[in-house]
């Protein structure tokens, strides 16, 4: 996968959607994805940041994106059927769903973490995917080659103290991604997750104010595997967590 060059116009008229597309490393792979020909769907909270990204794409003569202004924290099922239906009118199908945005929430003792602190970041980083997974599923299927994209952490692998929420909801990313590539295996559809490593984004400056942001890969860096699961070559990858770094 490392030595992996995606072939230019490689996603032209691929459907893709990103949450958290406003920044980051959604904002990247939305750029990265555009520029290889996708139509881009950019879901976020933020909807100036989302505009940006969008005037972005378009002056480096991407496809025009399409915005969806979405809080995950308070979407509910109807938010996600009405999205796969609307996906479905406007553009037939979707080929690409990268859930990338992510909520860090409360650092501290576990015995402090409080009901509220556990709800906020498991609505966020787990029940927001899968419901938006369950709603979009109709137009993935519609699509001859689908790839779905989970992003997990390090600390979704091992726990680590004081990420409480955090780092346990990244472990039922990784099995939602799981269940999910088992259970569709012989379909079109593949479900893989990527560890993205340390990168220099404002989620990481927040949670680690002491790091040296000069010292860690900028989201420009860690595209490949991104760029190589919504190729088509990788249609045999399905239930794999990719490392980034
Ligand atoms: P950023 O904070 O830079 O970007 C996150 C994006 O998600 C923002 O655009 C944000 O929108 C959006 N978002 C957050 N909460 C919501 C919400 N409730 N509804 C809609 N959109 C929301 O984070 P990163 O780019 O660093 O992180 C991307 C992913 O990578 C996350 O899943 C993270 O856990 C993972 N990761 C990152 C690492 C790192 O070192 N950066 C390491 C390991 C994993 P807005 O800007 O409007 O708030």
């Amino acid at each position: 996968m490392l030595n992996y060059r995606a072939n230019e116009d490689y996603l032209d008229k691929k459907i893709i959607l990103i949450t958290g597309a406003g920044d980051g490393i959604g904002k990247q792979a939305a750029l990265e994805f555009a520029k290889y020909g996708a139509t881009i769907i950019l879901l976020g909270k933020t909807v100036k940041k989302l505009e940006s990204v969008y005037d972005q794409i378009v002056n480096n003569g991407g496809n025009e994106p399409a915005i969806v202004p979405l809080d995950l924290k308070g979407a509910t099922k109807q938010h996600y059927i009405d999205m796969g239906n609307t996906i479905i009118d406007q553009f037939g199908r979707l080929d690409g769903l990268v859930h990338n945005a992510s909520f860090v929430g409360h650092l501290g003792p576990f015995g402090q973490m409080t009901e509220e602190d556990w709800h906020a970041v498991f609505q966020v980083n787990v029940h927001s995917q899968f419901l938006m997974t369950q709603g979009l599923l109709p137009a993935l299927k519609k699509s001859a080659q689908a790839s779905v994209i989970f992003t997990s952490s390090g600390l979704g692998v091992k726990g680590r103290a004081y990420w409480g929420a955090y780092s346990i909801s990244k472990f039922a990313t990784q099995g939602m991604m799981q269940v999910l590539a088992d259970e569709y295996e012989h379909s079109s559809i593949r479900f893989n997750c990527i560890n993205p490593g340390p990168t220099r984004t404002n989620m990481r400056a927040v949670a680690f104010p002491e790091e040296d942001p000069k010292q860690i890969k900028s989201p420009a860096e860690i595209m490949t595997p991104y760029l190589y699961l919504m190729d088509n070559v990788a249609s045999q990858d399905n239930g794999q967590t990719l490392q980034a770094q």
